[in-house]
């Protein structure tokens, strides 16, 4: 005899626990300093893929963003609410609040099996799984201010819960509002609150996989929302209504699709167990209203799926080329409003030009910076007057530097006009010579009558 029987529900907890796991490593996880994702406002600045970047490179946010929500569009189009059931904290929380918690640890609830049945009483029990369920909150709030407050800082910051007074608040203020969330709110906030509950079904073919009862087989019980019968008069529906007591959001799916419907399937593994009895397999399963319809197999290749996909690779592309073009280091150079200045050193007339240099240090490391400058065309023209020796900046720190270039012999002759020469500054780490980066200025050079004049003083 064939087994018919599903494990959809088994398959999501091993899901779930790979999901908690990776989430809860991966702020843990470090390559080179840098971790998988951070966005810290306390340093200004992403990590993205163990790559740090600054507050001056946040061109890629929109990268991400456009990222996040293609994958939410190709991902619902060919799956359904496939993210709903097997990867939303929401319904993760659900499942160890209600059926660990409550059902297996502290026995609030029977049976597992029967999510619509409210138990009263047992306030002693129901305050201790509140409780319970308050502490897993911390743990969760914190897991998520990982990606936010590094888990390096984040456990110095809350040993002094006087100077860290936000976070500290956050911390228990959010871990409050989940508990109320998953204790309380529960699915109601799938069908009320969730906006992507509400935007999904317009992104939906008939190809999108759902869970769907079949009519043909089992019967016909509803008729619109109207029941028509517990057990239909044709089919092979045997009316127990496993597949309804199961039901987390309290719906019945014969019914057909509707918006409560997380895809969690655990009607289809109910209903799987009661139609094993009689050989057949489940009347609930999880394909397309195509595929139920033609009892074909699901279409995942088409139009919809592949532009998407292609868009996908587009984006995800352009991210990995704009992320790679980092720079570990960044220059803004700024000239003086002055156009040069004459002095007498020695007895000569020297002509320098003033800039501010703003350096900052995008790489992980600390590292000792310095720069040259050539005039295009013209080596040995100039020299740096200030600052005059490298210094050194440490991971992210930024520093405003007062550059003075000078000109250290005659570059022209020309009583018409100032003349103005292309500069080429190279700024670089001494320690490392992979960070090197190039940036273009000017040099204003006076006319020779204004030498003339200033020589006459
Ligand atoms: S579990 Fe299956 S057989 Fe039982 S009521 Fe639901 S659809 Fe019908
Ligand atoms: S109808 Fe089935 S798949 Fe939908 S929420 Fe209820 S039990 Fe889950």
């Amino acid at each position: 005899m064939q087994n018919f029987i599903t494990n959809y529900t088994k398959k999501r907890y091993l899901v779930y626990s790979i999901v908690s796991i990776i989430a809860f490593i991966l702020p843990f996880i470090k390559i080179n300093g840098n971790h998988f994702f951070l966005l810290s406002f306390d340093h200004s600045k992403l990590n993205l893929f163990f790559i740090s970047f600054s507050t001056q490179e946040f061109y890629l946010m929109p990268f991400i963003l456009m990222l996040l929500f293609l994958s939410i569009f190709f991902i619902t189009t060919l799956g359904g609410r496939i993210w709903c059931a097997w990867t939303c904290p929401q319904t993760i929380f659900r499942v160890i609040y209600r059926d660990l918690i409550q059902t297996k640890i502290l026995k609030i609830r029977k049976n597992i099996n029967n999510k619509q049945k409210e138990y009263s009483g047992q306030y002693f029990k129901k305050t201790i799984a509140i409780i319970l369920f308050y502490f897993i909150s911390i743990i969760t709030i914190s897991n998520l201010l990982w990606y936010f407050v590094p888990p390096e800082d984040y456990f110095e910051y809350i040993k002094n819960p006087n100077e860290h007074f936000l976070l500290i608040g956050i911390l228990f203020f959010a871990s409050l509002l989940f508990t109320l969330d998953v204790t309380y709110l529960a699915e109601k906030f799938c069908v009320y609150i969730c906006p992507y509950a509400r935007v999904q079904s317009v992104m939906f073919d008939r190809d999108t996989m759902q869970v769907i009862y079949d009519e043909k087989r089992g019967g016909v019980i509803f008729d619109g929302k109207f029941k028509l019968h517990k057990k239909p008069p044709q089919g092979e529906c045997i009316g127990c209504e496993a597949c309804v007591s199961v039901c987390p959001t309290h719906i019945d799916i014969r019914a057909g699709m509707q918006l409560e419907c997380i895809n969690c399937l655990e009607c289809a593994d109910a209903c799987s167990k009661i139609q094993n009895k009689f050989n057949r397999p489940s009347l609930i399963n999880w394909t397309s209203v195509k595929a139920i319809e033609t009892r074909d197999k699901i279409k995942y290749f088409r139009f919809r799926t592949i532009a998407y996909f292609i868009v996908l690779l587009i984006v995800f592309t352009a991210l990995i080329i704009m992320g790679s073009k980092k720079e570990y280091m960044l220059l803004n150079i700024n000239r003086s409003s002055e156009l040069y200045q004459i002095s007498h050193i020695n007895d000569k007339v020297e002509i320098s030009n003033a800039y501010t240099f703003l350096f900052q240090n995008t790489d992980s490391k600390t590292h000792e910076y310095y720069f040259e400058a050539k005039i295009e065309g013209m080596d040995n023209s100039v020299e740096i007057v200030r600052p005059s020796k490298p210094f050194v900046l440490k991971a992210g720190e930024q520093a405003k530097k007062i550059v003075v270039i000078r000109a250290i012999k005659k570059l022209v002759n020309d009583d018409q006009k100032d003349i103005i020469f292309p500069l080429h500054i190279k700024a670089y780490t001494k320690d490392d010579n992979k960070i090197t980066i190039f940036r273009k200025t000017i040099f204003v050079y006076p006319k020779s009558t204004v030498l003339k004049e200033y020589n006459q003083k």
